[in-house]
């Protein structure tokens, strides 16, 4: 699904140069559920902009479910990321007077949906995270576990090819954040693919491998066997 080789990735301000990443490489398979962490300034929001298509790479090349798009123009990165990819974010960066069904269609509307077919995959969405009771409340009317799971129903709707989250449990209270990553659990288990950036070692014993980012590189990776249940 994603293949990363030899990321770098520079910022320059001036004369000063920050690398941010100094050369990552990184598979992850389709269906992984995979967590992010180390310290701040290591890299992690650095990596999540470049999975996400929000950044490009300096040096390196990401081939996102077979698109090459380390070399792909910014018209094709906004298509990629309207259309490959589902991000949540720790402030829920819903639309806020807007209802929940309203801002689940929003990626469907880009994607040139029609109304009917956006009405109804939202509803779906709604009630798959447990929301089909409050499709037609506004954010401030929903608790922040309400709003993320609104979040979490608007990255999954367009059947993205990785849903990424950036601390998504980092505005929560224990229960909701519990709820979330029930949630992502759930996916994980439909086959979604999953990578989220978190601080908090109980968020990431969710997931089913974590990536430990140190100065700008993996300084490990571990992942955590599947035990697969005959069927
Ligand atoms: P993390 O998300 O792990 O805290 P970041 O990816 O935000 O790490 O940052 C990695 C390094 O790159 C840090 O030294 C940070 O200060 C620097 N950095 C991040 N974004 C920029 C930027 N836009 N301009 C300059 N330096 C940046
Ligand atoms: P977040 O984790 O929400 O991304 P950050 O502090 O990492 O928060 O970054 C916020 C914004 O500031 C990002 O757009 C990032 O690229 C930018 N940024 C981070 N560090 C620096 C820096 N040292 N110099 C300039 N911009 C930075």
């Amino acid at each position: 699904m994603i293949t990363l080789k030899g990321i770098k990735k520079i910022y320059a301000n001036g004369e000063i140069q920050v690398a941010a990443l100094r050369g990552v490489d990184l598979q992850v398979d389709e269906g992984e559920f995979v967590a992010i962490m180390g310290p701040s300034g290591s890299g992690k929001s650095t990596m999540m902009n470049i999975l996400g298509c929000l950044d490009r790479p300096t040096e390196g090349s990401y081939v996102l479910d077979g698109i090459d798009v380390s070399r792909a123009s910014s018209d094709e990165l906004s298509v990629v990321r309207n259309t490959k990819i589902g991000f949540v974010f720790q402030g829920f960066n819903l639309l806020a007077r807007t209802t929940a069904v309203e801002n689940v269609e929003l990626p469907m509307l880009y994607a040139g949906v029609p109304a009917k077919e956006r009405r109804e995959r939202a509803l779906a969405a709604l009630e798959s995270v447990g929301l089909g009771a409050r499709v037609y409340h506004r954010p401030k009317e929903l608790s922040g576990g309400q709003q993320q799971r609104v979040a979490v129903a608007r990255a999954l709707v367009n059947r993205p090819a990785i849903i990424l989250a950036d601390e998504p449990t980092g505005n929560l209270d224990t229960k909701s954040s519990i709820e979330v990553m029930a949630i992502f659990q759930r996916l994980h288990q439909n086959g979604n693919t999953i990578a989220l950036v978190t601080h908090e070692p109980d968020i990431a014993e969710h997931t089913k491998r974590k990536i430990f980012f140190r100065d700008g590189a993996v300084e490990s990776d571990e992942k955590i066997e599947i035990q697969r249940i005959a069927d």
